[in-house]
């Protein structure tokens, strides 16, 4: 268990309140003084929360609604302060519903970190969207049952992993696409991802797992003088880097065992962000509590959670602890880190990193860094950019703070897909312009709308990490196979 500080990004300037919400991860109550307040069940079926002390906290200066790229390009939608304190001030005259416009939140959480006064927005947003869903929503209704399965992407993800290349030759059809839209209202503008034709677990499973992890940790250890010392972590890979991005998941392990980690795979389910998304918050909990559950035992055994998707850290740090009473949940909460943050503050990343380079490495190049909104909410924003710097043949122009669009399972949706695209224009843009003819971020959507705006070739800073600190062993550069390829099982 690690008990180094986490340093906050100054160098991103919309994250004015990333302290508040990692202390809000920890589970720290927000402001307010309790003794002034009745406790109130603000929405009492889902999880009993009183969010009264947050909704007072408001004083209308409406930051948030300006911060909101939603609200900036659909003039029906009434924005963050509504959906949070204003909706909760309807919601205790009884006889109020959740107003519907709450399911145009694509819960990018931008509005979390604008606020000046630390009111809980994306928690009011994903409570209120858990009691819209649970009590309004026609539950044999079209939209419920596509939310319900966008929501649940890993239980379908293993079918279509069994037979990975039917599965993309099936899902690429104009047919197939049209009818998805037709019968689901899923768009069909989009491509469907493509699965990978070895998973990250069958890959760790061939490699020998955990136990020759810890042999390698453990040689690369005694080569960088730390011996007698444990280094290790336990991978939260999250769904999509095991079915369709596994050399995101393998960067990970060879960067983290090439600085002496051993590498634990605890069982775990989704994080839960697409099910808060759809407000299918019962969903979530169920994965919440396996996730809990297996992450606390491997703290429990000396580990640190490590995520490379920032939604997946975000969710484990700041929604479980605000969403649910788990046991274990607010030390999983604090134990959490973003996989090139938690490098940051344990290794000399800097000295490691002068002198490598990845000049003839394929696929490096200069690339248009998009920070997630996700990685922004945790003060991360400017780290990419930071971390690589050292490296030559590489260099990373930041396309600026607007957001993606995409928002996980929100852009997929018919109603939502051209609002997902007018939010993207300015990254579009953006990416145009900089210096560079490939995208670069920890997020699997934003990647996905990245390449869907510019048709550019995106990968994950770890891979990048990887070219650097691998070049000339056996792996060295970007895995271009998921089958068995070039970089086989090292
Ligand atoms: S930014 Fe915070 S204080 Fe300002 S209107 Fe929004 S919720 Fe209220
Ligand atoms: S989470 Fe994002 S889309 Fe939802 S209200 Fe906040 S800023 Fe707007």
């Amino acid at each position: 268990m690690s008990d180094a500080e986490r340093p906050i990004d100054e160098t991103s300037s919309t994250d004015t309140n990333d302290e508040t919400n990692l202390e809000r991860a920890g589970g720290v109550g927000t402001a307010g003084p309790e003794e002034e307040f009745e406790p109130v069940d603000v929405f009492p079926e889902s999880e009993e929360m009183d969010l009264r002390p947050g909704a007072d906290d408001c004083y209308k200066c409406s930051t948030c609604d300006t911060n909101c790229p939603v609200a900036e390009v659909d003039d029906e939608f009434p924005g963050p302060k509504f959906q949070g304190p204003e909706q909760w001030r309807l919601k205790r005259q009884e006889d109020k519903d959740v107003d519907d416009s709450v399911m145009k939140c694509s819960n990018c959480m931008r509005c979390d970190s604008a606020c000046p006064s630390s009111v809980p927005l994306s928690q009011m947003h994903n409570t209120a969207r858990g009691e819209y869903v649970e009590e309004q929503m026609n539950k044999l209704s079209r939209e419920y049952w596509r939310n319900r399965m966008l929501a649940n992407y890993r239980r379908l993800a293993p079918l279509a992993a069994m037979f990975p290349r039917t599965s993309n030759f099936v899902m690429g059809l104009s047919p197939v696409r049209w009818l998805g839209e037709k019968l689901l209202g899923v768009t069909s503008e989009r491509e469907f991802p493509d699965f990978a034709t070895e998973t990250f677990h069958a890959w760790w499973a061939k490699r020998g797992g955990n136990e020759t992890s810890r042999e390698r940790a453990k040689q690369a250890r005694a080569e960088r003088g730390e011996e007698g010392t444990e280094k290790r972590i336990a991978y939260f890979h999250g769904c999509y880097a095991n079915y369709n991005t596994p050399e995101v998941a393998k960067a990970l392990v060879r960067v983290y065992e090439h600085f002496g980690y051993e590498i634990m795979i605890p069982e775990q389910r989704c994080s839960g962000t697409p099910m808060f998304a759809n407000g299918m918050l019962a969903d979530a909990r169920r994965a919440a509590e396996t996730n809990v559950e297996e992450l606390a035992a491997a703290i429990e055994d000396g580990a640190d959670v490590i995520a490379s998707c920032s939604s997946c850290s975000m969710s484990l740090r700041q929604e479980y602890p605000e969403l649910f009473d788990i046991e274990g949940i607010d030390d999983v909460a604090e134990n959490t880190w973003d996989a090139v943050e938690y490098l940051r503050v344990h290794e000399d990343l800097k000295t490691e990193l002068e002198g490598t380079s990845v000049a003839d490495v394929e696929g490096m190049e200069d690339f248009a860094y998009h920070a997630p909104c996700h990685a922004r909410n945790q003060g991360l924003a400017g780290q990419t950019r930071e971390v690589l710097s050292p490296i030559d043949g590489v260099d990373v122009h930041d396309v600026g703070d607007s957001c993606s669009g995409i928002s996980g399972t929100y852009g997929w949706k018919e109603e939502h897909y051209d609002t997902s695209m007018k939010i993207g224009e300015e990254m579009f843009e953006h990416m145009e312009t900089a210096d560079a003819e490939a995208g670069l971020t920890e997020c699997p959507t934003c990647s996905m709308q990245m390449g869907h705006g510019t048709g550019y070739e995106i990968t994950h800073t770890l891979e990048v990490l990887e070219a650097a600190l691998t070049t000339g062993s056996e792996s060295q550069g970007r895995p271009v196979a998921t089958d068995g390829g070039p970089d086989g099982n090292k």
